[in-house]
């Protein structure tokens, strides 16, 4: 490599988002530094499956070059690192939108999140939104890339420094190899990643199963060989063998292909170290699944459930689907066609000998053997996850917590999946404490004869719905009624209509079947609060319409939505997410409880005047009383607030 005079060198600047990343990792990352290793070698072995993938229908790029490897060089005189590659390299173009001016999506909820975390998670933070590359400045106070797009002439390369702070410069130089060099200029402190010891340590820990060999020259003492000598000789040799330096290449992974071994051969540590590694994650998943799928199509699975909530589906552009191989080429790093993006936190590979090699991506994906490797995994995960709950459910609920809330968007996406997708749905409710939950199964099983539909209320937490006077009529029978308090929860119960052949119903919408005695007397009740009932809504503009309830025990009001309409913890939802028709709220209906003193005083009121101004008046508070134990916002709290004053001061004017 040598630099052509005559090209400029080209000063730039990061993007500011890029800019506050590197400024975060450059001043406040000190633990597992070491990690900027694997992001390296894994950019190297991306690029390598790349111009493996684009050589299949143009072998030229390849210039004769196909002994994959990745090659690190410790110069101990210069304190440098470099990793190279002979991977799809970078033309100038892409090194400065990959490099420097391309902040990916969701980039500033990552940067909150990175100052919010603790020390120690950082760095797994970075690898895991994709922000690796940077990594390196954790390390170096200077890092320079010297790259070539495959295909472009050697002439073409391209040289990127940066010191890791506002800028970054490029240039045109020669580059004679294919591929990538990745040259780190340790810091001062940072002198032990030349030691070869700790290189194969900090490669065998993260990037053992990458799938190139990770290569280094290495020193060795090797004796030097002894030509036929003399007896004379033979004796000195005794004494002293004589030894010279020799360097020697050597690969410092294991390259397993786990996926491609059967399970009894594979330790628990292997799937761990694997799933590590392709994940990013630092814990351990929950399940692994691994197998080979024999018939028609044949093809070799391993998958990872995780145990906690990987930080990727969380911003940006979260990556659905296993890596897909054929015939041992990674052709896709994340295949979409092969899972649900409820089920985008399932990570692994599934391996097929069975597709074409050379054919586009786009045809690849119309491919019906993708759908059948598809259904057959997706039904794989469901029976995984149903074992889990069975069999190891304190597990369960953990994975649940972290993930479920994922996989509940399936209920509105996967009709073909309904049944067993809901079927590891599970959910606090009524009946049990706080923190245990219930499946739907449980649920069902446990139903009384005359009780014919699931029962549900959706909210904030826990807490605020335990004590809405929703659950009274719930309560007083002992039918549960589950406790759905995720925000994806409301979207998900607008598909979810029933299991089991039971239907869902919320607990605050729509009617309560009386039960007999109750039904004999609500049609006297009826004749009974019909005049109180008409003035009122004359009154009370802010309801739908007012009835007797059938769900009300102690509460004298409360509010329900019509069996179709928008209830409140949906409304509040959607003006909290800045789309709730302008602030405007659907009117309810009021149900009054007959058996309540108030609302027997309002129709005593009532029958001797029609006009007394209290009948409105209070009204209106039941109504405003119904609002807040909905969990909703008055519209007029000051005006409520009177109401109740003025109350007040009567009864203490009676002392
Ligand atoms: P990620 O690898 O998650 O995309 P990085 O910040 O590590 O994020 O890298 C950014 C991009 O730079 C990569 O997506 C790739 O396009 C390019 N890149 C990095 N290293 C290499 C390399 N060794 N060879 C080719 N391209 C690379």
């Amino acid at each position: 490599m040598s630099e052509t005079t005559d090209t400029p060198v080209e000063t730039m600047e990061f993007k500011s988002e890029l800019r506050q990343i590197l400024h975060l990792i450059t001043h406040s990352l000190y633990s597992h530094k070491e990690v900027f290793l694997r992001e390296l070698i894994s950019n190297a072995s991306d690029a390598i499956n790349k111009i493996r993938f684009n050589s299949i229908n143009n072998e030229d790029l390849l210039e004769g070059d196909k002994d994959w490897k990745i090659r690190l060089t410790a110069d101990k005189e210069k304190n440098t690192l470099t990793v190279s590659d002979n991977g799809v390299g970078m033309s100038r173009e892409t090194i400065i939108d990959q490099l420097g001016t391309i902040a990916k999506s969701g980039t500033m909820e990552f940067l909150e999140t990175l100052k919010n975390a603790e020390d120690a998670s950082r760095p797994d933070l970075i690898g895991q939104f994709g922000v690796g590359f940077y990594s390196a400045f954790m390390v170096a106070d200077r890092v320079t890339v010297i790259s070539r797009l495959a295909g472009d002439p050697p002439d073409q390369g391209v040289r990127w420094i940066s010191a890791g702070e506002g800028e970054f410069t490029v240039a045109v130089v020669e580059k004679e190899t294919l591929g990538t060099d990745v040259t780190l200029h340790l810091k001062d402190g940072e002198k032990a990643f030349l030691d070869e010891w700790r290189l194969r340590q900090v490669v065998k820990e993260f990037s053992d199963f990458i799938e190139y060999p990770v290569v280094m020259d290495v020193e060795r003492q090797e004796p030097v060989e002894q030509k036929e000598g003399t007896e004379e000789d033979k004796k000195e040799e005794d004494k002293a063998p004589e030894t010279r330096t020799v360097v020697k290449e050597e690969t410092l992974n294991s390259m397993k292909a786990l996926w491609l071994r059967s399970k009894s051969e594979v330790e628990e540590d292997e799937y761990n170290a694997f799933y590590k590694q392709i994940s990013n994650d630092f814990n351990d998943p929950a399940k692994v699944i691994h197998y080979t799928a024999e018939g028609l199509t044949e093809f070799k699975v391993l998958l990872f459930i995780p145990a906690k909530r990987p930080f990727d589906l969380m911003f940006g552009d979260p990556k659905v689907g296993p890596k897909l191989y054929v015939q041992r080429v990674q052709i896709m790093e994340n295949c979409e066609e092969l899972l649900p993006a409820y089920l985008r936190f399932v990570k692994g590979v599934v391996d097929c000998a069975d597709l074409p090699l050379n054919v586009s991506r786009e045809i690849l994906q119309q491919n019906p053997i993708l759908d059948r490797i598809k259904k057959n995994i997706v039904k794989r995960i469901f029976t995984t996850l149903e074992e889990m709950k069975k069999d190891e459910s304190d597990k369960y609920v953990e994975f649940f917590k972290e993930l479920g809330m994922i996989m509940k968007e399936g209920l509105a996406q996967d009709f073909e999946n309904k049944e067993p997708l809901s079927g590891l749905m599970i959910y606090e409710s009524m009946n049990t404490e706080a923190g245990s939950y219930i499946s739907l199964d449980e649920y069902v099983e446990k139903m009384p004869p005359d009780q014919e539909e699931i029962y549900y209320l959706t909210g904030e937490h826990r807490g605020m719905l335990e004590n809405t006077p929703y659950l009274e009529v719930f309560k007083d029978r002992s039918w549960d009624v589950l406790f759905m308090t995720d925000p994806i929860d409301e979207f998900a119960m607008s598909s979810l209509t029933d299991y089991k052949e039971k239907k869902f119903q919320a607990a605050d919408k729509g009617n309560v079947e009386p039960d007999e005695t109750t039904k004999a007397k609500a049609e006297d009740n009826e004749k009974t609060y019909k005049s109180l009932f008409e003035t009122l809504k004359s009154k009370l503009s802010e309801v739908q319409d007012i009835r007797l309830s059938t769900r009300l025990k102690d509460s004298a009001s409360c509010l329900v939505a019509d069996e179709g309409g928008m209830g409140a913890h949906m409304e509040r939802l959607m003006q909290r997410m800045g789309d709730g028709g302008g602030g405007q709220t659907s009117k309810r209906i009021l149900e009054l409880n007959a058996e309540h003193p108030i609302i027997q005083g309002l129709q005593k009121l009532h029958a001797s005047d029609q006009n007394d101004a209290r009948i409105e008046n209070m009204g209106r508070l039941l109504y405003e009383q119904a609002v807040v134990a909905e969990g909703s916002k008055l519209d007029d709290p000051v005006g409520f607030a009177k109401r109740i004053n003025d109350l007040l001061v009567k009864d203490l004017i009676r002392i």
